[in-house]
């Protein structure tokens, strides 16, 4: 279970995140929705540990972080998928093991230990890739990656999985498979699922709530079956009306 509360960040003198709070229980996916420079990634970035809050608490599974500081449990995927190319996919996603083996960079000279590697190949299996656990990372496609770095995240033993824009640089059939394994991952694991999309009608059938962000401020938390497509046009109208 994640809680956010009262998150501030600035950048110099621009209010990124201001006062930022909300939930996502585990079992849950929720889908944070808004405009570009909203805040959406840096929100993420702050829970993942990737940016010091300038303010306010993340507690994840009854532990609040320490400022700036990386919880074991929280995983993040990107929209640029980041594997290394070169490795095998087992190697990539036993790499969710190292914070938990204490080998934080030294990864691409060792060999992980047996017991890691079968649960990566577990978690490979989870993701309907354990037949690919051998080939270079960088020889699957977009969509086959980022189920590896998903499948990386479970080697994490991730209870909190966050995704940044995950499906868009794939194509539809891609997102859907994506989308679908994000849902199941809270259906049938119990993760706690926070993914931001550009995508209102996948954030709808795939989340169970939807938060919209404008200037880092929740402007909306709302199951996503009452989240109307005025309330979703609303969170764009300004940039859109900037340009005219
Ligand atoms: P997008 O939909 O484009 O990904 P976003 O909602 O994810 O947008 P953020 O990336 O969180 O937005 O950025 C929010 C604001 O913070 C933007 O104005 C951005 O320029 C600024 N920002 C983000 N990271 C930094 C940084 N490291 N230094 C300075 N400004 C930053
Ligand atoms: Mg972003």
């Amino acid at each position: 279970m994640l809680r956010i509360d009262g998150l501030r960040k600035a950048f110099g003198e621009k209010t990124v995140l201001d006062g930022l709070a909300f939930e996502v229980a585990s079992g849950e996916v929720v889908s944070l929705l808004g405009a570009n420079g909203s805040g959406k990634s840096t929100s993420l970035r702050c829970v993942v540990g990737l940016e010091r809050p300038d303010g306010g608490t993340i507690t994840v599974d009854g532990v609040t972080a320490k400022p700036g500081e990386a919880m074991p449990t929280v995983a993040m995927v990107f929209q640029k998928i980041h594997l290394v190319p070169r490795r095998s996919v087992l190697d990539n996603v036993c790499a969710g093991a190292l914070g938990r083996l204490g080998l934080s960079r030294s990864w691409s000279v060792l060999a992980f230990p047996r017991e890691v590697q079968a649960e990566a190949m577990a978690c490979l299996d989870r993701v309907g890739l354990a037949d690919r656990a051998r080939e270079k990372a960088g020889r699957l496609s977009g969509g086959q990656q980022q189920r590896v770095a998903v499948a990386r995240a479970l080697c994490q033993r991730a209870t909190v999985l966050l995704a940044d824009e995950p499906v868009s640089a794939l194509d539809p059939a891609a997102s859907e498979q994506v989308m679908n394994l994000l849902r199941s991952l809270a259906d049938d694991d119990g993760l706690a699922v926070a993914a931001v999309l550009h995508q209102p009608n996948l954030a709808r059938r795939f989340s169970d709530r939807i938060l919209g962000l404008a200037g880092g401020r929740l402007v909306f938390d709302s199951r996503s079956a009452e989240v109307t497509d005025e309330t979703v046009a609303s969170l764009y109208r300004p940039a859109l009306e900037a340009l005219e």
